[in-house]
């Protein structure tokens, strides 16, 4: 018998499961059905963009399981992890109408009884970019990503292309680990203003918000600009753009090939190649991400 754990049972059937004896019966339930299981993992505070990955969940598997988890281990900076919003009632409001079939949202406890003292070795691909300036955070991702995989054993997850570097951390973590799972990912989703959907949005002010536009604009100007500027000039382009406006800091602007994150120096290097930018707005950090040019084959 599943022991269910409901928000509010008279108005919420969405099932809450916080525990993972009860998670891991359900889906042995659905698989033993023939159902293909679908898994989005989450920290809450969801938007349009995680509802994104859960239609196309819903798209292309028939049951599927969002995670709302705010990893302690991912976080290098522990203001910005007591400051995560955690809206779980929202959340689960919003999965109503949505594809998601059952939220696990388990504790601290549930998911480290013991501390994880695990290390992976991703190599470059975590010592450049979000890896150089938030040290242990993909280690953490790893860490929490390969726990939910192994609880959930889903057939597909469905990560964000917001997340660049994530999804190609958590693409190499399935090679390394050869889990049985294929991942998708899933194109971002913006605000009207072009801004990248982010839970750490609602902690900008209305003039920080629409100040924060000018990053995703800047990104469309340096993809206008290939072929016909360099890449340095484009780089010096950006960062300075940027930063002229008094809201915004950039830490750091790369041009990087999609599959092994090395620095693009030319055009017309064989690769695809993604213009990966952090911005601080105040004290929120800011991530997007834009592919500048396509493989030419
Ligand atoms: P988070 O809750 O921030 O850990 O994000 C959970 C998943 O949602 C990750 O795979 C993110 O890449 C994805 N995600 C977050 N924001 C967006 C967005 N604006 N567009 C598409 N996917 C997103």
């Amino acid at each position: 018998m599943i022991n269910l754990f409901t928000l509010h049972p008279d108005f919420l059937p969405m099932l809450v499961i916080k525990n993972i004896s009860d998670l891991k019966s359900l889906i042995r339930t659905q698989k033993e059905a023939g159902k293909t299981i679908g898994f989005v993992p989450t920290m809450g505070a969801l938007h349009a963009g995680h509802l994104s990955l859960v239609e196309e969940a819903g798209r292309q598997t028939d049951f599927v399981v969002v995670s709302i988890f705010v990893n302690p281990t991912q976080f290098n900076d522990p203001s910005d992890l007591e400051k995560y919003p955690r809206t779980l009632e929202a959340d689960a409001k919003l999965l109503e109408a949505s594809p998601c079939q059952a939220i696990f949202a388990p504790d601290i406890a549930t998911m480290y009884p013991k501390p994880d003292t695990r290390q992976f070795n991703f190599g470059e691909l975590e010592r450049v970019m979000e890896g150089r300036f938030r040290p242990g955070h993909f280690n953490g991702v790893a860490q929490v990503v390969s726990k939910l995989f192994d609880i959930v054993e889903p057939h597909k997850a469905f990560f964000g292309q917001k997340d660049f570097q994530q999804l190609v951390i958590v693409k190499a973590m399935v090679k390394q680990l050869t889990l049985p799972v294929e991942i998708i990912a899933c194109p971002i989703i913006r605000e009207e203003s072009g801004l990248a959907r982010s839970s750490r949005n609602e902690r900008l002010t209305a003039e920080q918000r629409e100040n924060a536009a000018l990053i995703y604009k800047t990104l469309c100007e340096a993809r206008n600009q290939v072929p016909g500027q360099s890449v340095k000039t484009i780089k010096n382009m950006v960062v300075e753009t940027i930063n002229a406006n008094p809201f915004l800091e950039t830490e750091y602007f790369e041009i990087v090939n999609d599959t092994d994150l090395t620095s693009v120096n030319d055009w017309d290097e064989p690769v695809n190649k993604v213009a990966c930018v952090a911005v601080f707005c105040g004290e929120v950090r800011l991530i997007d991400n834009l592919v500048l040019a396509e493989k030419i084959n």
